[in-house]
């Protein structure tokens, strides 16, 4: 897939790049990615997609804007209260880069129906606030052979991790959590310029792996605490009797 006169101009800047030049914008270009939750995490990770020239973005989110949300997700405005998240999001990047294809789907991801709507995606970047969500979310990436992208925020604390096959989130979080679906920023509470830095983390980690920049992620998990503005990484084992990814 070349790239048009149009996208050299546009995404001069990138190509300039030694670590992305042409073959790393064709890359970006191809990539179909899904964001799970358009959120804190969602509101820096899609503006950095769409802007970064990710050629089909799928918008996971059932939930309508509330005000509550609006310290912490700058992709909505007062006035789209009420309104759906996903279909927001879908206008946000049309606005930004009409070269995107973009695809909202407004559900509520779930066990059920998790593999059907993540299927045939290169990556899943899952900005979900709650476990219940994002451990349907790591099971049908693990079923579908999908590297996962989690990134979640709470209080002052951040963490942002690759998981690919072995091992995945349920290795790290195990099965305790499985009908938790509380709201957690909800009842603890979140600091809004927390997600918008998690997040960002998360949407670099993303295009670098499209590109092919760095070393290989998959298995750490980066943390930041936000009071101390301190990241730290550690590695996830994976657990042999997981029920996901395990082989016992
Ligand atoms: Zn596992």
């Amino acid at each position: 897939m070349s790239l048009t006169d149009a996208e050299l101009e546009r995404y001069a800047r990138h190509i300039v790049l030694p670590q992305v030049g042409g073959l790393g914008q064709r890359r970006l270009k191809e990539a179909r990615i899904a964001v799970v939750g358009a959120g804190g995490i969602g509101s820096a990770v899609i503006p950095a997609l769409a802007g970064a020239g990710v050629g089909k973005l799928t918008i996971v989110d059932s939930d309508t804007v509330d005000v509550a949300n609006l310290h912490r997700q700058p992709l909505y405005r007062e006035r789209d209260a009420g309104y759906s998240k996903a279909e927001l999001a879908l206008q946000f990047v049309h606005r930004l880069n009409s070269l995107v294809e973009a695809r909202p789907l407004q559900e509520r991801i779930d066990r059920d129906n998790a593999a059907t709507l993540l299927d045939g995606h290169d990556l899943v970047i899952d900005g979900s606030d709650n476990f219940a969500t994002r451990l349907a979310v790591s099971d049908a990436c693990v079923t579908l052979g999908i590297p996962l992208l989690s990134a979640a925020a709470m209080q002052f604390q951040g963490q942002v991790g690759l998981f690919r096959s072995q091992p995945c989130y349920r290795c790290f979080v195990g099965d305790a959590f499985d009908t938790d679906d509380c709201d957690n920023c909800a009842e603890l509470g979140v600091l809004g310029a927390l997600t918008a830095t998690v997040g960002s983390l998360a949407a670099l980690l993303a295009v670098n792996r499209i590109v092919g920049v760095g070393e290989e992620q998959a298995g750490k998990l980066h943390l930041f605490d936000g009071e101390k503005l301190e990241w730290r990484t550690i590695r996830i084992p994976p657990d042999p009797s997981c029920r996901a990814c395990g082989s016992a």
